[in-house]
């Protein structure tokens, strides 16, 4: 059974969250404050933690940075509409997900299971190809195959789907995926967004293609399709 650690300030939330999670099969933990989360976190040694970034106490990044200092548990954190930066500043101490709330408890509930099977399968070889549902890329040969047929990819929109790759679905903030395809010292974020609109277009004519998202002024992910 898969432990999961809720850390939420808002009891209202925190008990709704604890009893639908728990009847989805998991067991839960609860902690309302961020110095109970971490508490809480040494304590239980959870599978996965559900992290609110707006908490009393500690803040939400405190509390992953503590979390960090000893462990690479999945963390998906929770942020109010508003607060953009402290999701890019989250994904980049180490956050594995994002969600923004009000979010469904199915969608909560599909993150989790991306996030610990993603956990599970531990980090991957630097050539091993990558699988994304339907989808194979190749670091060893730089090839992309959709199903069985093979997608000529340019360089840079190559390392852009190896990087999203890399996160299965999780997100990949806009400033992570500059500064590995483009280089530290890039300029003009706009090419960015072009090559992702080149490489969805590539995608919308193979059939199974993964989707890429557009998770709004923090970065992009990959879903399957039709999902
Ligand atoms: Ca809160």
């Amino acid at each position: 059974m898969l432990r999961i650690l809720i850390v939420e300030d808002e009891p209202s939330y925190r008990e709704a969250l604890a009893v639908a999670l728990g009847a989805e099969g998991f067991a839960v933990e609860t902690a309302a404050t961020g110095r109970e989360g971490v508490r809480q976190f040494q304590a239980a040694h959870p599978d996965i933690v559900l992290l609110d970034l707006m908490l009393p106490e500690l803040s939400g990044l405190d509390v992953l940075r503590s979390i960090r200092r000893e462990s690479d548990v999945p963390v998906i954190v929770v942020s109010a509409k508003d607060s953009e930066s402290d999701v890019v500043s989250a994904l980049e101490l180490g956050a594995d997900d994002y969600l923004r709330k009000p979010y469904s408890i199915r969608e909560l509930v599909a993150r989790i299971r991306v996030s610990s099977r993603r956990s599970q399968a531990g980090d991957t070889d630097e050539d091993e190809p990558l699988v994304f549902g339907d989808a194979v890329l190749d670091p060893g040969t730089y090839e992309v195959r959709i199903g069985a047929v093979a997608i000529d990819l340019p360089r840079k929109e190559f390392a852009l789907l190896r990087q999203l790759m890399e996160r299965g679905g999780r997100i990949v903030a806009r400033e992570t995926l500059l500064d590995s395809v483009w280089g530290i010292h890039w300029t003009d974020s706009k090419t960015l967004d072009q090559h992702v609109r080149r490489l969805r277009r590539k995608f919308e004519a193979a059939d199974g293609a993964p989707e890429i998202v557009t998770v709004r002024g923090v970065g992009y992910r990959l879903t399957h399709p039709g999902r």
